[in-house]
């Protein structure tokens, strides 16, 4: 490869501005852009045919990018001109459904990419992979002995065993239970720092996004709303609909006037800094709204969803605009009782709204 290919991003991979299009129609992904550093581990989140399976397949060398560029280490491997065949990429695969080959033992589906090794360089590999993924005594069974769960740790052994630039995860827990879900999580999340693999997961459950990612990237309808930390996401969202898509937001309708937006519960800061007469919503998370129970007050609960460690209520204000209160799972009130309402937000979420027509 020549050096004009060369990124000059110390990224282990980088996006740039890339759209893919099926042949049907409008494109499945346009003008995706964001990078991986070394042992980095990155979310795509989105809602089902965002696009998040088309931007794992364009890095994996699957699918042709229509425009844009795919670096990986600071090599060009994928543009209009340039397509790196996937064997030539260095990149470990994990899908959903896990692609274990039925017919060969544990220890040589995780061998199976390693021929070119000597056989006891081979067995060393295998038998380091099978100790990181908790699979020592399982080398013998055939994929249809083992549970869902050992079979994705198998699926994974045989992407890592090949020391992957980047290793690409497509909703791998959604063949799981909950149960499992939850524990196969904390442990390729504990895999994944500790091999330091720079890695891609695809999810579209943003709890799964939160608990594993150093950065998330939030799709919809094949755009990026927005990368970046887990924190950044759920306090300072980009867009409306990254905002809801993270977490339960509530939008307040507002006014600027002189600096200060005016809702319904109050006085906001005008982070925006619009002209007076600006029409805004203002977004508020359930942590933010706290109530007190006051007789004669003008707003009351809907209802209450326990959560175990929380309480969350629905609750409608003078107005009818439905807000949601999280409060300590101690806190039981009925449907009906009055509260007061006080927002105690540590910054301000503010988003333009079209002006209505007069
Ligand atoms: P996700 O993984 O986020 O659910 P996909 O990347 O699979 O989304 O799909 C993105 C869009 O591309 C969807 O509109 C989907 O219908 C379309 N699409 C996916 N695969 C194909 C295909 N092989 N041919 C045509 N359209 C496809
Ligand atoms: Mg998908």
């Amino acid at each position: 490869m020549t050096s004009d290919h060369s990124t000059t991003v110390s990224s282990v991979l980088e996006l740039r501005q890339v759209s893919c299009s099926y042949e049907t129609g409008r494109p499945a992904v346009q003008d995706i852009s964001f990078a991986a550093k070394e042992g980095e581990i990155l979310c795509l989140l989105g809602p089902s045919g965002c696009g998040k399976t088309t931007i794992l397949r364009a890095i994996a060398g699957f699918e042709p990018v229509r425009s844009g560029q795919i670096f990986l280490s600071g090599q060009l491997v994928s543009s209009q001109e340039v397509m790196t065949p996937t064997e030539n990429r260095r990149i470990g695969m994990v899908f959903q459904e896990y692609a274990l080959f039925p017919h060969l033992r544990v220890q040589d589906n995780i061998a199976f990419g390693l021929s070119q090794l000597t056989r006891s360089l081979r067995a060393a590999r295998v038998q380091e992979m099978l100790r990181l993924t908790g699979l020592e005594g399982f080398e013998r069974r055939y994929p249809h002995e083992l549970s869902g769960g050992q079979q994705q740790r198998v699926a994974l052994a045989r992407a890592l065993v090949q020391n992957p630039v980047v290793l690409l995860l497509d909703e791998p827990f959604s063949n799981l239970d909950p149960d499992m879900a939850g524990r196969m999580r904390q442990e390729l999340h504990d895999l994944l720092r500790r091999t330091k693999t720079t890695t891609v997961l695809v999810t579209h459950d943003h709890d799964e996004a939160f608990a594993m990612a150093d950065r998330i990237a939030v799709l919809n309808q094949g755009r990026l709303e927005q990368f970046d930390t887990p924190e950044m996401m759920y306090h300072l969202p980009a867009t409306p609909f990254v905002a809801d898509f993270v977490g339960q937001a509530d939008f307040i309708p507002g006014t600027v006037s002189q600096g200060m937006v005016q809702t319904e519960l109050g006085e906001f800061p005008d982070t925006l800094e619009c002209q007076d007469g600006t029409t805004v919503v203002v977004m508020i998370r359930p942590d933010d709204i706290h109530l007190v129970p006051t007789e004669g007050a003008r707003s009351r609960v809907l209802s209450r969803q326990f959560r175990g460690s929380e309480n969350l209520y629905t609750v409608s204000l003078p107005s009818g605009q439905i807000v949601h209160s999280s409060q300590g799972s101690t806190s039981v009130y009925q449907a009906g009782t009055t509260m007061e309402i006080r927002v105690l937000a540590t910054h301000t979420v503010l988003f333009r709204q079209p002006n209505p027509t007069p």
